[in-house]
Protein backbone atom coordinates (compact mmCIF):
# COMPACT_ATOMS: atom_id res chain seq x y z
CA UNK A 1 0.00 0.00 0.00
CA UNK A 2 1.60 3.30 -0.69
CA UNK A 3 2.22 6.28 1.97
CA UNK A 4 1.48 8.90 -0.28
CA UNK A 5 -1.42 9.17 -3.02
CA UNK A 6 -2.74 12.39 -5.02
CA UNK A 7 -5.93 12.83 -6.29
CA UNK A 8 -7.20 15.41 -9.09
CA UNK A 9 -10.44 16.77 -8.41
CA UNK A 10 -12.91 18.71 -10.68
CA UNK A 11 -14.55 20.88 -8.34
CA UNK A 12 -18.62 20.53 -8.84
CA UNK A 13 -21.05 23.10 -7.73
CA UNK A 14 -23.54 22.53 -5.19
CA UNK A 15 -26.33 20.42 -6.16
CA UNK A 16 -24.53 18.46 -9.02
CA UNK A 17 -26.00 15.14 -9.38
CA UNK A 18 -24.72 12.48 -6.97
CA UNK A 19 -23.61 10.00 -9.64
CA UNK A 20 -21.28 12.53 -10.95
CA UNK A 21 -19.45 12.25 -7.81
CA UNK A 22 -17.08 9.30 -8.18
CA UNK A 23 -16.24 10.27 -12.33
CA UNK A 24 -15.43 13.64 -10.62
CA UNK A 25 -11.96 13.17 -9.34
CA UNK A 26 -9.29 10.54 -10.34
CA UNK A 27 -5.96 9.20 -8.74
CA UNK A 28 -2.98 10.57 -9.87
CA UNK A 29 1.10 9.59 -9.75
CA UNK A 30 2.27 11.92 -6.65
CA UNK A 31 4.30 14.94 -8.33
CA UNK A 32 3.32 14.05 -11.71
CA UNK A 33 2.48 17.35 -13.71
CA UNK A 34 -1.17 17.85 -12.98
CA UNK A 35 -1.54 21.30 -12.02
CA UNK A 36 -1.41 23.78 -15.13
CA UNK A 37 0.99 26.50 -15.33
CA UNK A 38 -1.96 29.14 -15.70
CA UNK A 39 -3.07 27.81 -12.68
CA UNK A 40 -4.00 31.53 -10.56
CA UNK A 41 -2.63 28.96 -7.47
CA UNK A 42 0.55 29.38 -8.43
CA UNK A 43 0.39 32.35 -9.69
CA UNK A 44 -1.75 34.19 -6.97
CA UNK A 45 -1.83 31.64 -4.35
CA UNK A 46 -5.23 32.37 -5.18
CA UNK A 47 -7.51 29.43 -3.55
CA UNK A 48 -8.04 27.92 -0.12
CA UNK A 49 -6.58 25.04 1.94
CA UNK A 50 -7.42 22.14 4.76
CA UNK A 51 -4.85 19.90 6.12
CA UNK A 52 -6.72 17.45 8.09
CA UNK A 53 -4.64 14.77 9.97
CA UNK A 54 -5.72 10.36 9.50
CA UNK A 55 -4.54 8.63 12.34
CA UNK A 56 -4.86 4.54 12.26
CA UNK A 57 -6.97 5.23 9.67
CA UNK A 58 -9.38 7.63 10.84
CA UNK A 59 -9.78 10.61 9.55
CA UNK A 60 -9.99 13.80 12.58
CA UNK A 61 -12.54 15.76 12.20
CA UNK A 62 -13.72 15.84 8.33
CA UNK A 63 -17.06 18.29 9.09
CA UNK A 64 -15.52 21.49 10.81
CA UNK A 65 -12.80 21.01 8.15
CA UNK A 66 -15.26 21.47 5.78
CA UNK A 67 -16.78 24.05 6.83
CA UNK A 68 -13.90 26.38 7.48
CA UNK A 69 -13.23 25.58 3.68
CA UNK A 70 -17.33 26.58 3.11
CA UNK A 71 -16.30 29.51 5.01
CA UNK A 72 -12.77 29.96 3.64
CA UNK A 73 -14.03 30.06 0.16
CA UNK A 74 -16.87 32.12 1.17
CA UNK A 75 -14.24 34.82 2.75
CA UNK A 76 -12.28 34.68 -1.00
CA UNK A 77 -15.72 34.75 -3.08
CA UNK A 78 -14.78 31.13 -4.71
CA UNK A 79 -17.92 28.93 -5.73
CA UNK A 80 -19.55 27.49 -2.79
CA UNK A 81 -17.45 23.81 -2.51
CA UNK A 82 -20.10 20.90 -2.91
CA UNK A 83 -19.21 19.08 0.39
CA UNK A 84 -20.51 15.78 -0.51
CA UNK A 85 -17.47 15.54 -3.41
CA UNK A 86 -15.10 16.65 -0.60
CA UNK A 87 -16.06 13.93 1.42
CA UNK A 88 -16.33 11.30 -0.96
CA UNK A 89 -12.18 12.32 -2.12
CA UNK A 90 -10.85 12.13 1.31
CA UNK A 91 -12.91 9.07 2.14
CA UNK A 92 -11.14 7.31 -1.22
CA UNK A 93 -8.01 9.31 -0.50
CA UNK A 94 -7.72 7.58 3.44
CA UNK A 95 -8.63 4.26 1.96
CA UNK A 96 -5.51 4.43 -0.18
CA UNK A 97 -2.68 4.77 2.83
CA UNK A 98 -2.57 2.47 5.82
CA UNK A 99 -4.66 1.69 8.01
CA UNK A 100 -1.63 2.07 10.94
CA UNK A 101 0.04 5.39 11.57
CA UNK A 102 -0.18 8.94 11.12
CA UNK A 103 -0.76 11.32 7.57
CA UNK A 104 -1.80 14.50 6.52
CA UNK A 105 -4.59 14.77 3.97
CA UNK A 106 -3.88 18.02 2.29
CA UNK A 107 -6.66 19.43 0.24
CA UNK A 108 -6.73 22.65 -2.25
CA UNK A 109 -9.30 24.82 -3.99
CA UNK A 110 -8.18 26.80 -6.54
CA UNK A 111 -9.79 29.93 -8.29
CA UNK A 112 -8.92 27.64 -11.39
CA UNK A 113 -7.28 28.25 -14.64
CA UNK A 114 -6.93 32.23 -15.25
CA UNK A 115 -8.70 34.23 -15.74
CA UNK A 116 -10.37 31.66 -12.77
CA UNK A 117 -13.76 30.99 -13.47
CA UNK A 118 -13.37 27.17 -13.62
CA UNK A 119 -12.15 26.05 -10.17
CA UNK A 120 -9.52 23.30 -10.03
CA UNK A 121 -8.71 21.05 -6.90
CA UNK A 122 -6.60 18.19 -5.66
CA UNK A 123 -5.83 16.04 -2.56
CA UNK A 124 -1.91 14.88 -1.36
CA UNK A 125 -1.82 12.58 1.28
CA UNK A 126 1.63 12.35 3.30
CA UNK A 127 2.88 10.55 5.81
CA UNK A 128 2.35 12.88 9.20
CA UNK A 129 5.74 14.88 9.98
CA UNK A 130 7.33 12.92 13.29
CA UNK A 131 5.91 15.51 16.03
CA UNK A 132 6.74 12.93 19.03
CA UNK A 133 9.80 15.42 20.11
CA UNK A 134 7.24 18.43 19.63
CA UNK A 135 4.74 17.05 21.63
CA UNK A 136 6.54 15.53 24.19
CA UNK A 137 9.55 17.62 24.47
CA UNK A 138 7.69 20.96 23.89
CA UNK A 139 9.09 23.75 21.81
CA UNK A 140 10.75 27.16 21.93
CA UNK A 141 8.68 29.95 20.38
CA UNK A 142 9.26 33.54 19.75
CA UNK A 143 6.95 36.00 18.73
CA UNK A 144 7.24 37.49 15.86
CA UNK A 145 4.87 40.94 15.11
CA UNK A 146 2.61 40.51 12.01
CA UNK A 147 2.25 44.25 11.71
CA UNK A 148 -1.18 44.95 12.06
CA UNK A 149 -3.61 46.24 14.88
CA UNK A 150 -6.24 43.72 17.22
CA UNK A 151 -8.89 43.48 14.66
CA UNK A 152 -7.56 44.17 11.11
CA UNK A 153 -9.72 41.19 10.18
CA UNK A 154 -12.78 43.11 10.61
CA UNK A 155 -11.49 45.69 9.73
CA UNK A 156 -10.11 44.95 6.18
CA UNK A 157 -11.75 41.66 5.46
CA UNK A 158 -9.74 41.70 2.56
CA UNK A 159 -6.67 41.10 4.57
CA UNK A 160 -8.38 37.42 4.71
CA UNK A 161 -7.09 36.69 8.00
CA UNK A 162 -9.66 34.35 8.59
CA UNK A 163 -9.82 32.31 5.74
CA UNK A 164 -7.06 29.30 5.20
CA UNK A 165 -5.92 30.55 1.33
CA UNK A 166 -3.14 29.24 -0.55
CA UNK A 167 -0.80 32.65 0.25
CA UNK A 168 1.47 30.80 2.84
CA UNK A 169 4.72 32.65 2.11
CA UNK A 170 4.40 35.03 4.89
CA UNK A 171 3.91 32.13 7.46
CA UNK A 172 6.79 30.15 6.21
CA UNK A 173 9.15 33.23 6.56
CA UNK A 174 7.77 33.34 9.82
CA UNK A 175 9.08 30.34 11.03
CA UNK A 176 12.40 30.45 8.86
CA UNK A 177 13.01 33.79 10.91
CA UNK A 178 11.63 32.47 14.09
CA UNK A 179 14.49 29.54 13.47
CA UNK A 180 17.04 32.01 12.69
CA UNK A 181 16.50 32.94 16.25
CA UNK A 182 17.35 29.81 17.36
CA UNK A 183 13.65 28.81 18.02
CA UNK A 184 11.39 26.33 16.70
CA UNK A 185 8.66 28.13 15.82
CA UNK A 186 6.58 31.83 16.10
CA UNK A 187 3.58 33.27 17.98
CA UNK A 188 2.50 36.32 15.56
CA UNK A 189 1.48 39.14 17.31
CA UNK A 190 -0.76 42.24 16.77
CA UNK A 191 0.88 45.82 15.98
CA UNK A 192 -0.58 46.38 19.64
CA UNK A 193 0.85 43.54 21.70
CA UNK A 194 -1.75 41.10 21.82
CA UNK A 195 -0.97 37.72 21.03
CA UNK A 196 -2.24 35.84 17.78
CA UNK A 197 -1.66 32.50 16.48
CA UNK A 198 0.99 30.54 15.66
CA UNK A 199 1.99 30.42 11.54
CA UNK A 200 0.26 27.27 11.35
CA UNK A 201 -1.32 26.70 14.39
CA UNK A 202 -3.76 28.11 17.55
CA UNK A 203 -2.00 29.16 20.83
CA UNK A 204 -3.70 28.07 23.89
CA UNK A 205 -2.66 28.90 27.16
CA UNK A 206 -4.01 27.94 31.03
CA UNK A 207 -4.34 30.33 33.88
CA UNK A 208 -5.03 27.97 36.91
CA UNK A 209 -8.38 26.54 35.86
CA UNK A 210 -9.56 28.84 33.11
CA UNK A 211 -7.91 27.87 29.24
CA UNK A 212 -8.00 30.78 26.98
CA UNK A 213 -7.14 31.38 23.52
CA UNK A 214 -7.29 35.11 21.30
CA UNK A 215 -10.89 35.27 20.23
CA UNK A 216 -11.39 34.48 16.29
CA UNK A 217 -12.26 38.40 16.00
CA UNK A 218 -8.66 39.15 16.78
CA UNK A 219 -7.75 38.95 13.12
CA UNK A 220 -6.98 34.85 12.63
CA UNK A 221 -8.21 31.68 11.79
CA UNK A 222 -10.17 29.96 14.10
CA UNK A 223 -8.69 26.42 14.55
CA UNK A 224 -10.46 22.69 14.23
CA UNK A 225 -7.92 21.70 17.05
CA UNK A 226 -8.58 24.37 19.14
CA UNK A 227 -12.22 23.92 18.85
CA UNK A 228 -11.96 20.22 19.56
CA UNK A 229 -9.90 20.90 22.89
CA UNK A 230 -12.59 23.25 24.19
CA UNK A 231 -15.63 21.19 23.31
CA UNK A 232 -13.46 18.18 25.22
CA UNK A 233 -12.60 20.72 28.11
CA UNK A 234 -15.92 22.10 28.52
CA UNK A 235 -17.35 18.39 29.17
CA UNK A 236 -15.12 17.75 31.67
CA UNK A 237 -16.28 20.81 33.73
CA UNK A 238 -13.31 23.04 32.79
CA UNK A 239 -13.38 26.76 32.06
CA UNK A 240 -12.80 27.85 28.62
CA UNK A 241 -12.63 30.96 27.35
CA UNK A 242 -11.93 33.30 24.19
CA UNK A 243 -10.17 36.24 25.35
CA UNK A 244 -7.84 38.76 24.41
CA UNK A 245 -3.98 38.14 25.75
CA UNK A 246 -1.24 40.44 25.71
CA UNK A 247 2.39 39.00 25.35
CA UNK A 248 2.81 39.67 29.36
CA UNK A 249 -0.20 37.52 29.85
CA UNK A 250 1.09 34.58 27.78
CA UNK A 251 4.33 34.83 29.69
CA UNK A 252 2.09 34.41 33.05
CA UNK A 253 0.61 31.58 32.29
CA UNK A 254 0.80 28.48 33.91
CA UNK A 255 1.23 26.41 30.67
CA UNK A 256 0.38 27.32 26.85
CA UNK A 257 0.59 24.89 23.99
CA UNK A 258 0.37 25.32 20.04
CA UNK A 259 -1.97 23.69 18.40
CA UNK A 260 -2.88 22.10 15.23
CA UNK A 261 -4.59 19.46 13.22
CA UNK A 262 -1.00 17.36 12.38
CA UNK A 263 0.95 18.19 15.37
CA UNK A 264 -1.77 17.95 17.98
CA UNK A 265 -0.56 19.30 21.06
CA UNK A 266 2.96 21.23 21.65
CA UNK A 267 3.98 22.49 24.86
CA UNK A 268 5.79 25.65 24.77
CA UNK A 269 9.37 25.50 27.14
CA UNK A 270 10.65 28.85 26.09
CA UNK A 271 8.80 32.06 24.91
CA UNK A 272 11.52 34.76 23.52
CA UNK A 273 14.43 33.17 25.17
CA UNK A 274 12.45 32.61 28.41
CA UNK A 275 11.77 29.49 30.02
CA UNK A 276 7.91 28.70 30.56
CA UNK A 277 6.12 26.31 32.82
CA UNK A 278 5.13 22.73 31.26
CA UNK A 279 1.93 20.91 32.01
CA UNK A 280 3.23 17.32 31.33
CA UNK A 281 -0.25 15.59 32.56
CA UNK A 282 -2.50 17.87 30.74
CA UNK A 283 0.06 18.09 27.99
CA UNK A 284 -0.11 14.11 27.46
CA UNK A 285 -3.84 14.28 28.13
CA UNK A 286 -4.45 16.10 25.11
CA UNK A 287 -2.54 14.32 23.11
CA UNK A 288 -4.07 11.39 24.08
CA UNK A 289 -7.16 12.75 23.60
CA UNK A 290 -6.33 14.15 20.13
CA UNK A 291 -4.71 11.13 18.55
CA UNK A 292 -8.08 8.99 19.27
CA UNK A 293 -10.89 9.14 16.68
CA UNK A 294 -12.37 12.51 16.80
CA UNK A 295 -15.30 13.62 14.50
N1 LIG B 1 -3.80 29.24 12.46
C1 LIG B 1 -3.17 29.12 11.26
C2 LIG B 1 -2.65 30.35 10.59
C3 LIG B 1 -3.02 27.86 10.68
O1 LIG B 1 -2.42 27.74 9.48
C4 LIG B 1 -3.51 26.71 11.35
C5 LIG B 1 -3.36 25.38 10.77
O2 LIG B 1 -2.61 25.14 9.86
C6 LIG B 1 -4.13 26.88 12.58
C7 LIG B 1 -4.28 28.16 13.11
C8 LIG B 1 -4.66 25.69 13.33
O3 LIG B 1 -5.76 25.15 12.66
P1 LIG B 1 -6.18 23.62 12.80
O4 LIG B 1 -6.22 23.31 14.25
O5 LIG B 1 -7.51 23.58 12.17
O6 LIG B 1 -5.15 22.81 12.07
Amino acid sequence: MPDTVSFLVDPLPVGATPEFLEASFREIEPGSGALAVNDLAPHRGDGVFETLAIVDGHVQEVEPHLARLANSAQLCELPEPNLDQWRLVITRAAERVPGQGEFALKLALSRGIDPGTTPTGWVHVTPGADFRAAREEGIRVVTLDRGVARGAGERAPWLLLGAKTLSYAANMAAIREAKRRGADDAVFTSSDGYVLEGPTSSVIARFGDDWVTPPPAAGILHGTTQRSIFAHLHAQGRTVEYRDLTVDDLRRADAAWLVSSVRMAAPIVELDGAPMPVDHAATAQLNAYLLGPRD
